[in-house]
């Protein structure tokens, strides 16, 4: 039965390169104009999996519909996509004009038609003035509109981008992100986005889908995968976590409150999702940690600085309980915290910014 009603539908994907299991059972769905990203270390099956959703590799099992179709025995040019690479992949003896319009020759459209959307496209990403110029003569970061260029001249109903920023330096980079994203909204295009930067990831998504060794791990909205990750692989891989093994004392269900015991001594933790087991991780971020300013705090713990960063309004402290100097942990506060290396501070962790993570073994 075609899975209607979403642009793109992924079911039970799987894919092997001979023995070696690139993709398992990798399942999501993208209605139209949300822009999706996978993310994931380097060898988690991203690049593959955007070549099969653009028909470049058979599946094994599984299936993808695009636009309620079965996309199997589809091939690429026959699918409502267009993939944008990480290297730009411009033909180097084709002016600019031609290299956007190339997708547009391949589909056989008119030399008017051609014409028409070339200039068009051209104008929304900055390159009217570059038409005829060959791709050598561009900059890296001109080259890499060329290719979102000739991307989006095809207007593709499900737009796939393989790292397109990557070989761009920083400052570009965040530019044509917000272009990338400027565009997708206006045109109401689907987007599955590649990126292993998890603070790209954050920043552009409806919604990210974190992936490892050909699973996904866990999907949800940036606030969902920051806030509540579920493991301690999403929750070391996005963003910076203190993660920590505890043991649960007590439990109080009804009121979503937990006593634990864990490397800082005995904490409380507040949750509306229960813990797993009884032996589980925990996490919790540099940014939701409070100087302590009286003493009447739950989850007060006393650590000793070992390095101090100051990032102007605010300072990253590199801690460990004062009574074990070999765990180390992030915490954050205001610039002007007056704290120096070497010396102890009060820190809160409010019980509502610890998560309960994957179970451990015990
Ligand atoms: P990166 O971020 O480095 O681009 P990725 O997440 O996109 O990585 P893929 O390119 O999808 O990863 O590769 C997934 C796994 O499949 C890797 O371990 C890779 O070595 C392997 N792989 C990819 N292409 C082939 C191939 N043609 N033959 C055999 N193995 C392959």
């Amino acid at each position: 039965m075609a899975l209607m009603a979403n642009a793109l539908a992924v079911e039970r994907a799987s894919l092997r390169y001979g023995k070696f299991q690139a993709l398992k059972d990798v399942t999501f769905s993208a209605s139209q104009g949300q822009l999706i990203t996978l993310l994931g270390p380097s060898g988690c099956g991203k690049t593959t999996l955007l070549k099969a959703i653009a028909g470049f590799m058979p599946l094994d099992s599984g299936r993808i519909d695009i636009f309620g179709r079965d996309m199997q025995g589809v091939p690429p040019e026959k699918r409502d996509t267009a993939m944008c690479f990480q290297s730009y992949a411009l033909f180097p003896h084709l002016s600019v004009a031609d290299n956007i319009g190339f997708g547009l020759r391949q589909r056989r459209l008119s030399a008017a038609e051609i014409a028409t959307r070339v200039s068009s496209v051209a104008e929304q990403v900055g390159l009217s003035l570059q038409l005829q110029k060959l791709p050598g003569q561009l900059s890296g970061g001109q080259q890499q509109r060329v290719a979102l260029a000739r991307a989006m001249a095809v207007r593709p109903g499900v737009m796939l981008f393989d790292e397109p920023l990557s070989n761009l330096d920083a400052k570009l980079r965040d530019h044509v992100r917000m272009e990338i994203r400027a565009l997708q909204r206006e045109h109401g295009f689907t987007a599955v986005y590649v990126t292993h930067d998890q603070s790209e990831a954050l920043a552009m998504s409806d919604l990210v889908i974190v992936m490892r060794a050909g699973v996904i791990e866990q999907m949800g909205r940036p606030e969902e995968i920051y806030r509540h990750p579920v493991n301690r692989f999403v929750a070391d891989f996005i963003g910076t976590a203190n993660i920590m093994p505890v043991r649960i004392l007590s439990r109080d269900q009804a009121r979503g409150e937990y006593h634990v015991t864990c490397p800082l001594g005995q904490a409380v933790i507040r949750s509306a999702t229960p813990p797993v087991g009884d032996h589980l991780y925990a996490c919790w971020r540099p940014e939701d940690t409070v100087v302590a300013t009286d003493s009447g705090n739950d989850n007060r713990f006393t650590f000793k600085v070992s390095a101090r960063t100051f990032l102007g309004s605010l300072c990253d402290l590199s801690v460990s309980p004062t009574e074990d100097a070999s765990v180390c942990y992030r915490i954050q506060t205001h610039g002007s915290t007056p704290v120096s290396e070497g010396q102890t501070v009060d820190v809160v962790i409010p019980p509502d910014t610890i998560r309960f993570l994957d179970e451990a073994i015990a």
